[in-house]
């Protein structure tokens, strides 16, 4: 049995994850809970025509979610559900809320009703605030092509380079990393599309997420990251990266990108 959250991250599109919390909401609601969801009961068929009154979806007030939509939001979850076992709040386009709005909405994260769940739906996890991700769990329904390019001996040469560099204090062996890691035989591009699959990863395990690794087989090696990364630091790895990866598509310097990944990658 899958153990419900209070909060929730779907990433991918509005349709796609839109449709995902709807489910999620029958799921935890529906009538015949041996077939939840089961589509025909009068709650899931509320749910489904979004006429249920325990089911509230939130968008953004012109170009952004306000903090008086989360502080109506926080009211309204202290009430009861009217129906069902469980109210679900929809949040539309969470990362355009307010830095304000994200504050206002850390304190219920923080402070969960076991009456509620939470959804904010997203395709920019980079604007919402590392303590929000780290107090939901994400699941990522983004489409991508979800099977590594490089080879798993490849792939785990990199992390361990990419691990021992990390690791070592001050810069001992640094510049035998940065050597290393240009002597990978293989496209720089795709080095680097692995590692932010890579730390993709690392935060889906940090956050608890069930969403599938795209990099399975190397579950242990990411294991070993989970318990030294904070979801913060994470996120500036995957910024680091992302930044690496633009530099290498403008045709920047090989070596340099190796030497300003690993030495960004010391200091998140
Ligand atoms: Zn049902």
């Amino acid at each position: 049995m899958e153990i419900i959250s209070h909060a929730y991250i779907f990433l991918g599109s509005d349709e796609d994850t839109t449709q995902r919390a709807i489910d999620l909401a029958k799921k935890v609601n529906c009538e015949n809970m041996d077939l939840a969801p089961c589509g025909f009961c009068k709650t899931c068929r509320k749910i489904q025509n979004k006429t249920h009154p325990d089911v509230a979806e939130i968008y953004p007030d012109g170009v952004s979610v306000k903090i008086e939509q989360i502080r109506k939001l926080i009211l309204s979850l202290a009430e009861k559900p009217t129906e069902g076992p469980k109210k679900i709040y929809i949040l539309h386009e969470a990362h355009t809320m307010t830095p304000q709005a994200q504050n206002a909405l850390l304190k219920t994260l923080e402070d969960p009703i076991a009456e509620s769940i939470v959804i904010l739906l997203s395709n920019n996890l980079k604007k919402l605030i590392p303590t929000v991700i780290s107090r939901c769990q994400i699941q990522d329904f983004s489409e991508f092509d979800v099977k590594p390019i490089l080879s798993a001996d490849i792939r785990r040469k990199i992390v361990d380079i990419l691990y021992q560099n990390t690791q070592k204090s001050e810069f001992t062996g640094f510049s035998e990393y940065v050597k290393e890691l240009s002597d990978v035989d293989e496209n720089a591009e795709e080095i680097l599309e692995f590692i932010l699959s890579m730390y993709r990863d690392i935060l889906l395990a940090k956050t608890n997420s069930s969403a599938a690794f795209i990099n399975k087989d190397l579950k242990p090696e990411i294991l070993k990251y989970v318990s030294i990364s904070t979801v913060d630091s994470i996120l500036r790895a995957l910024d680091l990266v992302y930044k690496q990866l633009k530099a290498v598509k403008s045709r920047g310097n090989k070596n340099l990108i190796w030497y300003n990944l690993l030495i960004g990658l010391k200091e998140v």
